[in-house]
């Protein structure tokens, strides 16, 4: 069911999406060659949890750990490990925070020391993408009109488009309806209005499109073997441009 949220409930989403924000920039710093994941996720936890919210992805669908951590060839839902980051890695770190029963969900992938050419291209060209779907993410457009953006933007720039994994509303649940995916043709789909808050999050592959997933069941990575990145910002619906929950200016 889609729901329409209350200026109240908007308010809400406001303060857990900035948490999000806030620990994107807090743990930052500390993305560097040495670290574990596992590390990294405590230091997300405990910061998520000082600012009294909880993290959205504990528990969610048996994920056992605080924040994914996705590490080149993986896509999404990696589980924190012993890894410990190298040199020329990309980690995506995908961020929920729950205040007062509101959620905040963004993703993002960071560069680890210095990393290959390709590999600035490939988060160069997501990120650009998630602001592709974002622009057309107001009240009177359709969902498909998004996926139509992202996925034009991507297939300008050669990259694959993971078809398996989608965007989603946002409220009460970190993942409510309607889906959101990164493809779609345009005009087509749910018909976006104010007040609907929803997640949009590209996930581009250097190479193929195809992806395998792990024996634990959630944890995806390209069947190639080629770099992901993804972004994702959780984004609030009005008449005019979208209020980006987990982004800078809601900062405040
Ligand atoms: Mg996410
Ligand atoms: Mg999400």
């Amino acid at each position: 069911m889609v729901t329409i949220k209350s200026p109240r409930e908007i308010e809400l989403l406001r303060i857990a999406g900035n948490v999000v924000y806030q620990t994107h920039q807090y743990i930052k710093p500390f993305i560097k060659p040495g670290i574990t994941t596992k590390e990294l996720d405590k230091l997300c936890e405990d910061f998520i949890r000082s600012k009294g919210c909880t993290p959205s992805f504990k528990g969610c669908e048996g994920f056992p750990n605080a924040v994914c951590m996705s590490v080149n060839d993986c896509i999404v839902h990696g589980y924190p490990s012993d890894y410990k980051l190298k040199e020329g890695d990309i980690i995506t770190l995908d961020i929920g925070a729950c205040y007062k029963g509101y959620h905040g969900d963004s993703g993002w992938t960071y560069a680890v020391g210095n990393i290959s050419d390709d590999d600035k291209f490939l988060m160069e060209h997501t990120e650009k993408a998630l602001y592709e779907g974002i622009k057309e993410a107001v009240a009177g457009n359709r969902v498909g009109d998004i996926g139509y953006a992202v996925e034009k933007y991507a297939l300008e720039h050669n990259l694959g488009v993971v078809k398996e994994f989608v965007g989603h509303g946002v409220g009460t649940e970190v993942h409510e309806d309607p889906s959101v995916p990164n493809y779609g043709k345009k005009g087509t789909g749910l018909r976006l209005k104010e007040g609907m808050v929803i997640a949009i999050e590209p996930m581009l592959t250097f190479g193929s499109e195809e992806i395998e997933i792990d024996d634990n069941g959630l944890t995806a990575y390209t069947y190639d073997g080629s770099n992901a990145a993804h972004y994702e910002h959780t984004i609030a619906i009005t008449n005019g441009e979208p209020i980006i929950l987990t982004g800078e200016m809601n900062n405040g």
